[in-house]
Parts: structure tokens; sequence; C-alpha cells
């Protein structure tokens, strides 16, 4: 049974991933459909476009009879018929200019339509991707995201544009092409199409060979793009330089390269020999047509100037068809790179907002957990196979980690948590900004659950500070602004001030515009985590969740942070993962938690006198830090 399943599922997922499966191309077009405008008008112009490609072959046969009627003149005079080539000349000119114009016109819209796609999909993807829960980000690789935005948006925009520009007026110039050439002989047309099949068929087969390579070279791409993006930061390059294996690591890196190499190499053959063969085809069919129809116009059955726009027009039908037939291949790669781009913007996102999510009321807020079990959602819901570079993810859910977390912070209260490492301190603070989402029980912010809360209103209220405060590659005053894009100078500066770092700031050359992050200034632990205080500060949170960092920084530094988390803290309601004593001893409550239970709950003074788990940490991890105090003290 589960064998037939799988077998099934397995047959299920191939035929979706079908890059002609009908519901891709619907979505394509009510993606395009916005556009429908510049659509129409495109039309109407390559429409216009095939009339004038066909008239100049006509045009210039008249040319031919009227020469040739010019040089034995049954009645007529000479004159006459130099008069009509000239106005026939002119015409071709006219003609010729006309096309010029429209051909502008309309690359020009098929462009604007083209590029108008990247865009939407761009944005699209983008938005989409920024909604995604924390739980898909700890899980995706940033590369083969990218990548998706990048290359696969680009691939899609590919396949439409050709779609349009090549198929629509090609099919167009090809069908007025045929429809004179029939008129003028239908037996030399028909002998010329006789040749057709020849390569329809194997064109086919080649554009399903073509998107095979296409989705394998995107592939290696995206994994070329994830080993760069990953060793090539600060700390993977570290990394590769501590324990790395460079030769290794560049050896796998050219094999990917070398693999896209050989694709492209062999992308460009196929489609080279299906050119070649083109060509030699529509050779061929002008040898037919000049043998047939030089053989008919010496009877009198055709007139010579027939002959000569057959021969216009044959190598007018054989280039619409070449596109068209390379079309197919293009389209089809290229619709593979709109069902990547799909792909992710069907995954739903776990966390969503209530379309009646209500604002927090004002006021100092309350923090309640009650009876609250939770366990990480498993891969396949938060993910995608493709991004992760798996085959299939895994479905099983992660084990419970939190089981049955009672507990209320009164607004103004601080909360301490204590407990191994593992414990599920991170977890259960995660679980008030809505990073993740309960399995049973609640959270509530002001006595309201947060899934009942807008996500702005959840961002306004509350502030995070983490043992890592992640800046972005960008000023100081720009990571500042980020949560509240108004402030002020003055509010910058005061917000330094009381995260200590003021005096640091004043004294950098470039001040409030240095750069910092990845490659920025290289901010000590401290002065890091001081910045994002800052932040906070400026982001004015009524309720502040914070792990303090568990390096030992150094004893000014440490100081400082500890002043500034004073500030930080001031006045509001606070959750603190917390490694030191003295904030364990100024907590409210302190909540001791061991596998995913709170085993104790109390104050510090309760907490020793009852001589359970809390006392133990206490003589393992917090006296070691009061010693530390007092060491600095004395210094
Ligand atoms: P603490 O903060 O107390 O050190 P955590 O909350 O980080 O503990 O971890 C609690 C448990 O949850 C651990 O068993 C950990 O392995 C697991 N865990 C943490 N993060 C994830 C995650 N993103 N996906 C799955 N399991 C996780």
């Amino acid at each position: 049974m589960t064998a037939w399943h799988a077998l099934y599922n397995a047959r299920h997922a191939h035929q979706d991933q079908h890059p002609f499966s009908a519901t891709t191309v619907r979505r394509v077009i009510r993606f395009a459909h916005r556009h429908h405008r510049k659509l129409v008008a495109f039309m109407l112009l390559s429409s216009v476009l095939a009339v004038l490609t066909v008239a100049t072959p006509l045009l210039a046969g008249q040319v031919v009879n009227v020469i040739d009627q010019g040089a034995s003149p049954p009645g007529g005079g000479k004159s006459d018929s130099s008069s009509t080539v000239l106005l026939l000349a002119g015409l071709i000119a006219a003609i010729a200019l006309a096309e010029a114009g429209v051909g502008i016109l309309t690359r020009w819209l098929s462009a604007r339509i083209g590029e108008g796609l990247i865009l939407d999909l761009r944005t699209s993807v983008y938005d989409h991707v920024q909604r995604m829960p924390v739980a898909f980000f700890t899980r995706t690789r940033t590369g083969a995201l990218v990548s998706r935005l990048n290359n696969d948006v680009i691939g899609a925009q590919r396949a439409f544009s050709s779609t349009l520009s090549t198929v629509f007026s090609n099919l167009v110039t090809l069908l007025l092409t045929l429809v004179v050439m029939f008129n003028l002989s239908w037996q030399i047309t028909l002998l010329t199409l006789v040749l057709l099949p020849l390569f329809v068929v194997p064109a086919r087969r080649m554009g399903a060979r073509l998107a095979r390579l296409e989705r394998e070279r995107a592939d290696h791409n995206a994994q070329m793009s994830t080993q760069m993006t990953e060793r090539f930061s600060a700390p993977g390059a570290t990394l590769v330089k501590l324990f790395g294996r460079p030769v290794e690591e560049s050896a796998e890196f050219a094999a990917r390269a070398d693999r896209v190499r050989d694709i492209g190499v062999r992308t460009a053959m196929v489609q080279e020999v299906f050119f070649t063969a083109l060509t030699l085809m529509a050779a061929l069919a002008l040898a037919v047509v000049y043998g047939l129809g030089g053989y008919h116009a010496l009877r009198g059955d055709l007139d010579p100037g027939a002959v000569v726009s057959l021969a216009l027009l044959l190598t007018r039908l054989y280039a619409p068809l070449t596109a068209l037939a390379s079309a197919r291949v293009e389209v089809m790669s290229a619709l593979v790179s709109f069902q990547r781009v799909f792909e992710v913007l069907d995954l739903k996102p776990l966390i969503e907002e209530k379309p009646d999510a209500e604002e927090v009321p004002a006021g100092p807020v309350s923090v309640e957990f009650e009876d609250v079990h939770f366990s990480y959602p498993s891969p396949d819901k938060v993910s995608l196979a493709s991004l992760e570079e798996v085959a299939t993810l895994d479905t099983r859910g992660g084990e419970e980690v939190l089981h049955g977390i009672s507990f209320r912070a009164e607004p103004g209260q601080m909360i301490a948590l204590v407990g191994s490492s593992g414990a599920g301190k991170s977890t259960l603070a995660s679980l008030v900004p809505r990073l993740y989402d309960v399995d049973s029980g609640a959270v509530r912010l002001a006595g309201k659950d947060v899934r009942d809360l807008s996500a702005a209103t959840i961002r306004q209220t509350l502030g995070m500070v983490t043992q890592d405060g992640h800046l972005f590659h960008d000023t100081i005053r720009a990571n500042l602004l980020f949560p509240r894009p108004d402030a002020t100078d003055e509010e910058l500066w005061s917000a330094l001030r009381r995260a200590r770092l003021d005096g640091l700031v004043a004294a950098l050359p470039d001040g409030l515009d240095t750069l910092v992050g990845e490659r920025g200034y290289r901010l000590s632990g401290g002065e890091r985590q001081r910045l994002t205080i800052a932040r906070l500060l400026l982001a004015r949170p009524r309720l502040v969740l914070l792990d303090e960092a568990t390096a030992h920084l150094d004893s000014t530094s440490e100081a400082a942070v500890q002043e500034a988390l004073g500030e930080a803290l001031q006045g509001r309601t606070s959750l603190v993962i917390a490694h030191r004593l003295s904030t364990v001893r100024a907590a409210d409550q302190i909540l001791v938690l061991e596998e995913g239970r709170i085993v104790e709950r109390g104050t510090h003074e309760e907490l020793l006198a009852a001589g359970g788990r809390y006392e133990q940490l206490y003589r393992t991890q917090f006296r070691e830090t009061q010693d530390g105090a007092e060491v600095t003290t004395v210094a």
C-alpha cells in the first residue's frame, strides 16, 4: 500500500513538474493580464508588420513583370513602364521605412511587457518570501532563494517575451505568407510544404531535450550561488580556512562549473544542428521554386514576376518557421523557470494575519502563556525541497519542545527565564513575537491572543535584543532608523547616549554615517549589543524580549551594556533569558525551565531557600558571574 502510494506520489509530482502543465500556462496568462492593453496594441502592430513583410515580395514580382513586358511591349510605351517601375521601387522603399518604424515600436511594446513581467514576478516573490515565517529562513539556503529571484525570474520573462514576439507575430506572418503563396501557385506551395514534417518532428524532441538541459543548468547555477554565498561570508570563509579543505571545495565548485560548461556547449550544439538543418531545408525548397517555377514560367502558365515573388516569400516563410520551432524550445525551457517561481509563490506562509486582526490596546502590556504546548513544524510545512536541494523533505514534525507552559507577567514586570541549554528558553521567547504559533494553549499580549493581533501591532509593541544583534550592512544612522524612519537626529543621539554609545559614535570620523555590519566598521561584541539596544530604545517598545549575552564581555564593556540594558528595561514589561545574577535578582519572577517544563518559579530568595534546581544553577552559573562582577568592581 505504501509502496503504491509512493509510486503514485512520484508520478504525480512528475506530472506537476511538466513545464506544459495547463495550470502553469493558465497562471502565466493570469500574470500577464494586467498588461492586456499593451498586449492588444502589440498584436495589432504585429499584424501590420506581417502585411508589410508580405507586400514587398509581391511588389518585387510586379517590378519583374513590368520589366518583362517593357522589354517586349505589346502595345504600351517604354516610358510608361519605367515610371511604373519607379513608382513600385518608391513603394518598396516606403514599405521598408514603415517596416522599420513599426518594427521598433513592436519591439518596444514587447520589451515593456516582458520587463513589466519581470517586475511583477520579482516583487511578488520578494513580498511573498518576506511574509514567510522565520522557520523558512532557518531551513532555506540563501543562495538558492536568491537564484530564484534572479535567474528564474529572468528565465520566466524570456519565456513570455519569446512567446509573444516570436509566436504571435510569426504565426501571423506565416499564415499570411502561405495564403499569398497559395494564390500565386498552389502546386509549388504544396511541394515546398511537403518538406515541413521533416523538421517539425525532430524539433519537438529537441525541445524536450533542451528543457531538460536547462533545468539541470538552473540547478547547478543555484548550487554554485549557494556555495559562494555560504563560503564567502566572513564566518564561512573563516571556517574553511580553519577546518576546511580548500582543495576539495574548489574541486567541488569546479565540477559544477564544468557541468554548466558542458550543458552550455550541448545546448549550443543541439540548437546549431537544428538551425543548420532548417537553413538547408530552406535552400532545397528554394531550388524547388526556381526549378518548377521557371519551368512553368517558360511554358507560360506563370508570370516571371510570380516566380520571383514565390522565391522571396519562401525565404520569409522559413524565417518564421525557424523562429516558431525555436520559440517552442525557448518556451519549453523557460516555462520551467515560471514553474520554479510559482513554486516559491505557492508556499503557504504558516503564520498568517487574520483579516480582522486587532491592535494591542494602549498602555503597559502584560504577557501571558496559558498551557502552551509547542513543537517545531515539520520541514515540509515550512520549506521547499528544491530550495534545500534535497529530494524530499521530512514530513515528521519535531518532538514537542514545550509542554504545558503557563505564567503571567503583569505590566511592567520582569520575568527571568533560566535553565540549562536546550531547555526551551529561546523557543518560549520566540512564541511572543509569533515567529511560530503554539500547537495548543495560547500566548496573550495585554490579554489578547497573539494570533488575533496584526503583525504590525506586535512589531510596534515588542522589542527584541538577542546575543548576536544583527546589523545591516549600512550606516549607524540607517540601522538605528530601521524601526522608526521618522526619528530625528536628536532622538538618535539621545538613544545612543542612553545606550552608552554616544562617546564612541561621536569619536568616529563619519559619526552617524559610519558603515557597520558585515563589512563595515568593526564594532566589538559589547558595542554591537549596545547599538542594538539603542535601536530598541528608539523603537520604544512596551515589551522587551532580551537574550543576555553568555560570552563574557570585557569589564568596562560589560558595565556599559548593563547600564544600557537598565535603561532599556526601565518601566517596561520584559522577558529576559538570564545569564547574570543581577538580572535574576532584579526579576519579579524567575521561571526555571527544564526540558520544556517550568520546574520551579519564584523570586531569587524564594528559590534559593527552596534549595532545588535553581539553587544548583545559581551555584554553577550565576555565582561565577557574581565573582566576576566583584573582581570588576575591585579593578
Ligand atoms: P534554550 O534556549 O533553552 O537553550 P532552545 O529553545 O533553543 O533552548 O531549544 C529547545 C529545544 O528545541 C532543543 O531541543 C532544540 O534542539 C530544539 N530546537 C531549537 N530550535 C529549533 C528549530 N529551529 N527547529 C527544530 N528544533 C529546534
